[in-house]
């Protein structure tokens, strides 16, 4: 691929080069599919003057993911392939792509056919007009119910908690430019979230509704575990809201104990009731250990965030690039 950097929007500049980054994690079944969705979206010529390079993450794939893409790249030189050492999960894998990828524009995609290999032509064209980001918003999601709806209340919640302004609905799909993406990489941190990353860094952005498909093939490659992961940490690196629960949760709990206390003196002087012992007293204890816990789990989250970080390993290792 050329060295060019240009201004996009200008319909006389020569060509433009487009890195389309794809995280892989077992996904044979859907590997020569996206291929060919991929070529013949840029293949259409509505789109000329466009050099692409696909640049597939393997992220440790037991299954032949590696052998079909290692194929696709012997036929088609536009193919690349970044060989993980092991699975480092799907927000290393994007890291990677955006440390190793060329473009001048860089997209983010899943690769299971979930984000539509035509919308991308939508999104080069909002980059030729100016935008610096080009992020994608679900109107519609093809999954489960309670999935839905458990994504719905966890948006809702990051926006209200995170102290940037993460757009609702919007994952990692997107095209990048390059300004944004020299950014990204310069941004050290072990825990990626990625696409609150993309909307702290600023820059011209815009969104772009599409309906989420179902996968084309096999099972969702985010165990419950790593989604919940991917969750939290949104909120840990973006939120400092837990912490200050403590103080809240101190003054709400201190209240109740001033009208509890008032309702025994009363109770006492007034009614000639003594105050009656060991329920209360019960109630008393579990309700502050809960509260307890819960303030103690909120900073153990932040302590390990930290302990994260400055073990400073790496996000990922190669074991090998074929270009
Ligand atoms: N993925 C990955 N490493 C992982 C898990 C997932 O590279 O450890 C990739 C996966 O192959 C897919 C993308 O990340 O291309 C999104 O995964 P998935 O479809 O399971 O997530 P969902 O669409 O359910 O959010
Ligand atoms: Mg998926």
């Amino acid at each position: 691929m050329q060295e060019i950097t240009l201004a996009p929007g200008n319909d006389h500049s020569p060509d433009v080069n487009i890195s389309v980054i794809l995280p892989v994690y077992n996904e044979e079944a859907n590997i020569l599919a996206l291929y060919t969705g991929l070529a013949d979206t840029f293949g259409n010529p509505e789109i000329s003057g466009v050099n692409v390079e696909f640049l597939f993450i393997n992220d440790g794939s037991v299954d032949s993911s590696f052998e079909l893409i290692k194929g696709l790249h012997d036929e088609d030189p536009r193919v690349k392939l970044v060989d993980f050492s092991r699975n480092f999960g799907h927000q290393a894998a994007v890291t990677a792509g955006i440390d190793l990828c060329r473009g001048d524009a860089v997209i983010l995609m899943d690769s299971d056919l979930q984000d539509p290999p035509e919308l991308l032509l939508k999104m080069i064209e909002a980059w030729r007009n100016g935008a610096e980001v080009v992020y994608a918003v679900r109107q519609k999601r093809k999954e489960s119910a309670l999935m839905r709806g458990t994504y719905y209340l966890y948006y809702r919640l990051l926006q209200k908690m995170a102290n940037i302004n993460i757009p609702l609905d919007s994952g990692d799909f997107c095209l990048m430019d390059r300004r944004v993406v020299n950014h990204l990489k310069q941004m050290p941190e072990r825990n990626r979230f990625l696409r609150g990353l993309r909307s702290w860094v600023g820059f011209k952005q815009v969104a772009m509704p599409y309906e989420r498909s179902a996968r084309f093939a096999g099972e969702p490659k985010y165990t419950l575990r790593k989604l919940l992961q991917l969750g939290l940490s949104g909120i840990f690196s973006f939120s400092s809201v837990p912490l200050r629960l403590a103080t809240f949760l101190g003054f709400a709990v201190c209240l109740i104990g001033v009208i509890f206390l008032s309702f025994v003196i009363l109770n006492y002087f007034i009614a000639g009731r003594p105050p009656q012992g060991w329920t209360s007293l019960t109630v008393v204890v579990l309700f502050m250990a809960g509260v307890q816990l819960l303030i103690l789990g909120a900073i153990g989250e932040y302590v390990a965030l930290i302990h994260d970080e400055v073990k400073q390993r790496p996000n990922y290792i190669v074991r090998e690039f074929i270009k």
